[in-house]
């Protein structure tokens, strides 16, 4: 790249930080106040007329906030000081831009803004890459001292703190909107399903039994689908005010899953074996436990559906109560099964289900609101084992 200095503007790692960069979606973006308040308080508190923060892609350099440049947006990256500063991780500091052999014959100092004394400090994301700078300009030579130095690089760090936290705002709100397209995409299904039903049972009122008896099966489903749906996020907004107590009692374990899981017999394509310590008391939130378990044996039903047998295994350890649900499905990739609870997640292997993505997380949050642990262990085309602890008293 030709450039004014002369000198070799791209660092060894350009590509990799501006990677980095890239990952702020920080370039181009509009003004926001907390950055100008940035360069505000820089201006302020150095006593200077001019301040900007800067990030530098492969060819220009973004001004994203100033003072006393009169809106100036972008820089060529063959001109603009941040170029230079970038190339070291510490605060490029040119006192007088006239005794400096880079400064003292740019464009910017013999005519335009006319200036003396620049002071950059580096924009540094979280993994080391210098992805942009704070600086201070002033047409008159002058110097900062040890401390005054110290406070510019903290501003720096200010300045990255902000560009992380906005992006952290950026990915809540790109989650959100993901989250409600699949929200509404999936409860479409069984709305147009349930619809469709009614309207044929409505034309074909003395229709034939058959009929009808299959519209009213499928309006059904479509029902138990929907509060299937509405059930989850109901659970799910609950868990994010904090609105979810623990009402605990003594329940045999045993007792609670054969009574809870009959829904596997009447599906009729599955058996349900259930063996182990079934006959332990356990002081729990008994609907609680009762979802986690329903959540994970109907997931082995959703997601392994020609697992014949689904295995409910109940270990008694010294201090917690260890349930096991296995199947003999598909499994689950293990480059998957680290984002498996998370809010949201849902994979993309397989046939196509209808879910949020909220169940597994529901489940651990429930788990770990009692004080135990929840996993999974599964290997690709063997069958994958959910499992949750419940703490034991003594
Ligand atoms: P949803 O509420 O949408 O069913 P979950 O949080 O319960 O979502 O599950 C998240 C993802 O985990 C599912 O999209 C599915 O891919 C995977 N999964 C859950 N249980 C199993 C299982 N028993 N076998 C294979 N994959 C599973």
């Amino acid at each position: 790249m030709n450039n004014v200095y002369g000198i070799n503007l791209i660092p060894d790692n350009d590509t990799e930080r501006i990677a980095a960069l890239e990952r702020y979606q920080i370039f181009n973006s509009h003004r926001e106040k907390a950055f100008d308040s940035i360069c505000e308080l820089a201006c302020e508190l150095f006593s200077c007329p001019i301040s900007h923060i800067s990030f530098l892609n492969a060819d220009t350099e973004f001004i994203k906030a100033e003072v006393g440049l009169n809106g100036l947006q972008y820089v060529s990256r063959s001109v603009g000081f941040c170029s230079v500063a970038i190339l070291q991780p510490d605060l490029l500091l040119v006192e007088d831009t006239h005794k400096h052999e880079l400064f003292v014959n740019h464009p910017y100092v013999t005519d335009k803004l006319r200036i003396r004394f620049y002071a950059g400090a580096p924009i540094i994301s979280p993994d080391g890459y210098i992805i942009g700078t704070l600086c201070l300009i002033d047409t008159e030579p002058r110097s900062l001292t040890e401390k005054e130095k110290k406070l510019l690089r903290k501003l720096a760090d200010v300045a990255m703190e902000q560009t992380q936290l906005r992006f952290d705002n950026l990915s809540l709100l790109q989650q959100r909107d993901e989250f409600i397209a699949i929200a509404s995409h999936e409860m479409r299904t069984p709305v147009t399903a349930l619809k469709a039903a009614i309207q044929v049972l409505h034309t074909y009122q003395d229709g034939p039994a058959d009929l009808q008896k299959a519209m009213i099966e499928q309006a059904n489903r479509s029902v138990n689908k929907l509060t299937y749906l509405v059930n989850d996020l109901f659970d799910t907004s609950r868990l994010a005010a904090r609105k979810y107590n623990l009402e605990k009692t003594f329940f045999d374990i045993g007792e609670l899953i054969s009574n809870c899981c009959d829904f596997v017999k009447v599906s009729g394509k599955h058996e349900l074996d259930i063996e182990g310590d079934l006959s332990v008391q356990v002081f729990a939130d008994k609907e609680k436990i009762e979802q986690v378990l329903v959540n994970l044996v109907e997931n082995a039903m959703k997601y392994a559906p020609d697992s014949l047998v689904i295995l409910v295994r109940v270990h008694r350890l010294a201090e917690v109560l260890r349930i096991y649900v296995t199947d003999k499905g598909p499994g689950i990739g293990s480059d998957q099964l680290p984002h498996i609870f998370k809010r949201y997640f849902r994979s993309e292997n397989g046939t196509p289900q209808a879910g949020l993505g909220l169940g597994l997380y529901i489940c651990a949050e429930i788990v770990k609101q009692h004080g135990g642990e929840i996993g999974v262990e599964s290997e690709q085309g063997l069958g994958s084992t959910f499992w949750f602890t419940i703490p034991m008293t003594a």
